[in-house]
């Protein structure tokens, strides 16, 4: 069974591994759709993001989908043939944090395609991935493999905006034009925002951000005016969802936001991050973390698998999995790419 593997520090390689058996609750699904993420592109170029390093070779991927060809005899949750988005989060269901219901902060989380614990947890791009059954949300009979594998980085969004909630009515900035920022227009819409406005957009991904909601995009290099005129009387936006982890576009949107704005760090630095600390007591604005999800998988498979929310703009392409290495070229090229699939 082919597999994609990251081997340290930064080599990917397509590789031959075993297909685990599908024991007492578990589902064997080959993998249709397996989207690139920024995590597994931060391992593919640099080994790894800040302090987590590939220390051993490690199976990537953890945004999937596929087509139920298995299950086991006690499993009467899916069956062969359903289409199904895997939830990558695993947590124990053991640990204090997990009994406080904060899954994404467990202590033992599983999450595939990690390198922040040793050994490392072993991804999903592979042809079949043998998961527990309760880890799979079934979409509607012909839904797009692509689509349903979107439920993880929109599950991403979805648990940082709901960091913010209530949204309703309120005016919001987003930071970073890569995946998480132009899948965060549409629940925005959905859960009643005024209005979103992405910035720092290069290239051809405006047009996507404006087809998936977006009122207007910026590119801050090429107007910086543009994006000044939104802090004149106080700040403009209630809400950032910042996306991009740079210090640079946080710095820079800060002075939009209103007294007791808040935003929402989704984005990740490559390290320390300065922040005009002053202007965050002054204007009293409230900074939030975000850090994966956890049931909020289930309701993206529902926003997915409805059509309530339509992501397919942001859809760059499928490639074949012998084509990895070209996928994830591609996938790292914010000027031509959205998000990148490989099919397995
Ligand atoms: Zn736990």
């Amino acid at each position: 069974m082919k597999a994609v593997v990251i081997h340290p520090p930064h080599e990917l390689r397509v590789e031959d591994t075993a297909l685990g058996e599908c024991g007492p609750g578990q589902a064997a699904v080959p993998i249709r759709a397996g989207g690139i993420c920024g995590s597994d592109l931060h391992y593919y170029r640099h080994g790894g993001f800040g302090a987590v390093r590939v220390k051993e070779p490690m199976v990537l991927g953890h945004e999937v989908a596929g087509e139920v060809l298995a299950v086991a005899p006690d499993v009467g949750r899916v069956k062969v043939g359903d289409r199904v988005a895997v939830n990558p989060s695993r947590p124990c269901g053991r640990c204090r944090y997990c009994a406080e219901r904060l899954f994404n902060h467990c202590e033992n989380m599983r999450f595939y395609g990690s390198a922040m614990p040793f050994p490392h947890i072993q991804g999903a791009f592979r042809e079949t991935l043998v998961c527990d059954a309760s880890q799979c949300e079934i979409g509607p009979p012909g839904i797009s493999f692509e689509l349903l594998a979107l439920c993880e980085p929109l599950s991403v969004v979805l648990h940082g905006i709901g960091r913010a909630a209530p949204l309703a009515g309120k005016r919001v900035l987003v930071t970073g034009s890569g995946p998480i920022g132009g899948l965060a227009a549409p629940p925005l819409r959905h859960g009643g925002a005024a209005g979103a406005v992405p910035t720092d957009v290069p290239g051809e991904p405006p047009s996507v951000a404006t087809r998936l909601g977006a009122d207007r995009t910026i590119d801050v290099a090429a107007e910086p005016e543009a994006l000044a005129a939104y802090a004149a009387g106080k700040g403009t936006f209630d809400l950032l969802v910042e996306c991009s982890g740079n210090g640079e576009a946080i710095r820079g949107a800060i002075p939009t936001l209103r007294p007791r704005g808040a935003i929402v760090q989704l984005g990740i630095a490559g390290g320390d991050v300065a922040l005009p600390l002053n202007t965050i007591v002054s204007k009293e604005l409230a900074l939030l973390g975000s850090f994966r999800f956890h049931e909020e998988f289930a309701t993206a498979a529902k926003l997915i698998g409805s059509g309530a929310l339509d992501l397919s703009p942001l859809l760059t392409g499928t490639y074949p999995v012998d084509q990895a290495i070209a996928a994830f070229e591609l996938a790292g090229d914010r000027r031509r790419a959205m998000k990148v699939h490989l099919a397995f």
